[in-house]
């Protein structure tokens, strides 16, 4: 399927995985990305205050993109079809918020029947996945991740702005039982915040057999309220799950992986650790990100964003395209640099990036 040469950087990295982000809208407010409620603000205003810094209660003047900056789904089937020709094989569908999207299903189906596509998964905050459940299933998506990052409704209705934690329950176990696998669960550990669901939650994944992902906050939130202090190391994570678990490492499966993955000893369930701020993948990194206004990220940490779809919508052929997106991908970062004097948060959240 592969026109060539691989898609390759100037470090000698070589792309395999294309996440593209459907919309920019959520309808959730999760408070390591979109920090816009009481709860947050209090949450960090308490954590700001040492400093004497004030975290800002005025609203985020918010502007979505409007319908006519998004690629269509014909645009979004043909520049996965040009990434199939340079050798990405695996595709995540993600957002903002992706099921807020009208066409979701359709764009899954062009994708799914794209020959070279292996991989086609979808990360979602699950509250309305019920009405579209058996509509992706049938349009080819055969894995899911849900953002879960609490068990208790209070938690829950904190972290995320919303009240679906039961909706989100139910839909986890729907995805389970109309055969997506694997069904993932992230969560986004958070100190003095949810550190303490760590257990329930792995405990969670083991009585409903789902892969469990614990991940790191990153500097990626709409506010730039992100604090190091805030961050629990991945190894932190681990040893609180050891402490209750029989954890058995699993062997990596490719070089790329960004998890550290564990077997709960006596059951299915696997727990991932994802560490990009204490301990750096990027040495590996295989992804290349699109937005849903078309703009190409090399790095979720990139400061400039090359734009696809104005090449696209200015007429250029599929080699011109495939051209013009080796010349980019060849200048991707060489690493990020959370914590270092340098370091510069990008302009857009992860919302508008896409994680
Ligand atoms: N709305 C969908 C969801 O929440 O699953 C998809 C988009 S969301 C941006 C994708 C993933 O990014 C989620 O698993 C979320 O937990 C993660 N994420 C968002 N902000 C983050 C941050 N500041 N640090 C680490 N992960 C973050
Ligand atoms: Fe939460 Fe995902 Fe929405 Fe961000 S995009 S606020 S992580 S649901």
């Amino acid at each position: 399927m592969s026109n060539g040469a691989p898609l390759v950087d100037s470090y000698g990295r070589t792309m395999g995985d294309l996440r593209i982000s459907l919309t920019d809208r959520c309808n959730f407010r999760c408070l390591y990305c979109l920090p816009e409620t009481e709860a947050a603000a209090n949450f960090y205003q308490q954590r700001f205050a040492p400093a004497g810094r004030k975290f800002s209660t005025e609203p985020i003047q918010r502007q979505w993109q409007p319908r006519t900056a998004l690629l269509s789904y014909e645009e979004i089937a043909r520049i996965v079809r040009i990434f199939v020709g340079l050798g990405i094989r695996k595709i995540r569908l993600t957002g903002g918020e992706p099921l807020l999207r009208r066409d979701v299903e359709l764009i899954v189906q062009r994708i799914a029947e794209i020959p070279g596509v292996e991989d086609l998964a979808l990360t979602t905050n699950g509250f309305n996945f019920h009405e579209k459940a058996d509509a992706l299933r049938a349009a080819g998506l055969t894995r899911i991740s849900f953002s879960l990052d609490s068990l208790d409704r209070a938690n829950f209705r904190k972290i995320t702005g919303t009240d679906y934690l039961e909706t989100v329950l139910h839909n986890i176990r729907l995805a389970k039982s109309i055969g997506l696998r694997p069904v993932k669960v992230n969560a986004v550990i958070i100190r003095e915040l949810n550190e303490h669901e760590i257990v329930p939650l792995a405990e969670f994944a083991r009585t409903e057999g789902v892969s469990m992902r614990f991940i790191e906050f990153m500097p990626l939130d709409s506010a730039r309220a992100w604090l190091k202090e805030l961050v629990m190391p991945g190894r932190e994570i681990l040893a609180t799950l050891q402490k209750h678990f029989d954890l058995q490492a699993a062997p990596a499966r490719d070089a790329a992986e960004t998890a550290q993955r564990w077997r709960i000893a006596g059951s299915d369930a696997e727990i991932g650790i994802i560490a990009p701020v204490t301990e750096p993948f990027c040495g590996h990194c295989n992804r290349i990100r699109l937005t849903s206004d078309g703009k190409v990220r090399t790095c979720l940490f990139s400061l400039n964003e090359p734009d696809l779809k104005k090449e696209l919508r200015a007429g250029a052929t599929d080699e011109r395209l495939a051209a013009w997106i080796r010349g980019i991908v060849w200048q991707k970062e060489e690493r990020h640099h959370i914590g270092e004097q340098d370091f510069q948060q990008p302009e857009r959240s992860m919302s508008c990036i896409g994680g």
